[in-house]
């Protein structure tokens, strides 16, 4: 989704992660398909994973920005299948899409990362994004033994949380010997992979950002639609305009099962409902930038109904407040550029 959300729960992450990978849920979907479904709570700040087998190779499409999980997942993929893994497909750029790989690269060498062709052309980026992670973690583990020695806790606690930052220490070493290395393969056109038995469809777009990639399940109609089939997305990073569009060619394509990449299986109804949402924050935004109303102004006046169709709990409170701060800024920076654009075009004789 985005590394916003993502970057307040890094030190809850890192002293509960066994607490956390105790709510992820395996889901076997048929024979070839196990959704990796993330806790409900964390669903606005870790990705959904899916594995897909076919009688020669796995592809696993996305890693958990929780490199605990990430670890955990491939044991436990390493006592459930034989076959071995062949290809990693990162759905996108954002942390908890992406920055797992490199832990999954360390664990299965022979497989193959995909990426989208945009997300390669820039990929040191995403690099150091991984460097960045490691140094935040080494810091909150700072942070937290400063704490832990100034405060007066009973001999029991005390012993625990020294464990737990012990734990930590000795995670994070096995982390830092880690790198993010270059994908195997970039795509830019619809791409089609052999699995043994079983044919997958790589589908590149530029939606939720300039790089991402769905896979397509013909053998079930399944949309692994990573971040652009989330019923309430984060459109920071997106193309809106191109998203919208995206959505209409979703919409008629013959899908059974639609898994997003942050919470629950979505139906059609609701992509539709999310795209009137997207349309909505699109049109408010082109309103704003004619009438040249602040950004300020913009954002307080924005509303949408039905909310209750995006908004159910607390957790959807609170992430459709930052959401639609980011969506509409990032609406209004687009069509700010259409307009710039305009005018130069008018303006050349
Ligand atoms: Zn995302």
């Amino acid at each position: 989704m985005t590394d916003l959300l993502l970057k307040f729960t890094v030190v809850i992450l890192l002293c509960i992660s066994s607490f956390s990978e105790a709510d992820v849920q395996w889901h076997t979907l048929d024979n070839h398909t196990v959704l990796v479904q993330q806790a409900e709570k964390l669903k606005y700040y870790d990705s959904n994973q899916v594995i897909i087998t076919g009688t020669q190779c796995l592809a696993i499409f996305d890693a958990s920005g929780d490199f605990s999980q990430v670890e955990n997942m491939a044991k436990k993929i390493k006592q459930h299948f034989k076959q071995p893994v062949c290809y990693l497909i990162a759905s996108h750029h954002h942390d908890d899409h992406l920055l797992g790989m490199a832990v999954l690269q360390k664990l299965f060498p022979s497989a193959k990362l995909i990426t989208h062709q945009a997300l390669y052309a820039s990929f040191t980026v995403y690099q150091q994004a991984f460097e960045k992670q490691l140094a935040t973690y080494q810091q909150s583990i700072t942070l937290n033994e400063q704490r832990l020695s100034t405060l007066e806790l009973e001999p029991e606690q005390q012993h625990e949380w020294t464990e737990k930052l012990l734990q930590a220490k000795r995670r994070l070493k096995r982390w830092q010997t880690l790198s993010l290395n270059l994908p195997d393969i970039a795509v830019d056109t619809d791409t089609e992979l052999d699995l043994g038995n079983l044919r997958i469809q790589i589908m590149p777009r530029s939606s939720h950002t300039l790089g991402d990639l769905m896979v397509y399940l013909p053998h079930s109609q399944t949309l692994l639609a990573s971040d652009i089939g989330d019923p309430l997305p984060y459109l920071g990073d997106a193309n809106i305009q191109q998203t919208i569009l995206t959505l209409n060619t979703l919409l008629d394509l013959e899908i059974k099962t639609l898994i997003p990449g942050h919470g629950r299986q979505v139906t059609k109804e609701q992509l539709k409902i999310t795209q009137s949402f997207i349309l909505a924050i699109d049109n408010h935004a082109s309103v704003a930038v004619k009438n040249n109303l602040d950004e300020q102004t913009m954002l307080e006046s924005f509303k949408f109904s039905p909310l209750k169709e995006l908004v159910r709990t607390p957790l959807d409170e609170k992430a459709y407040k930052i959401f639609v701060a980011a969506g509409l800024k990032q609406a209004y920076s687009q069509h700010k550029n259409q307009e710039m654009q305009k005018l130069n075009d008018s303006s050349i004789p």
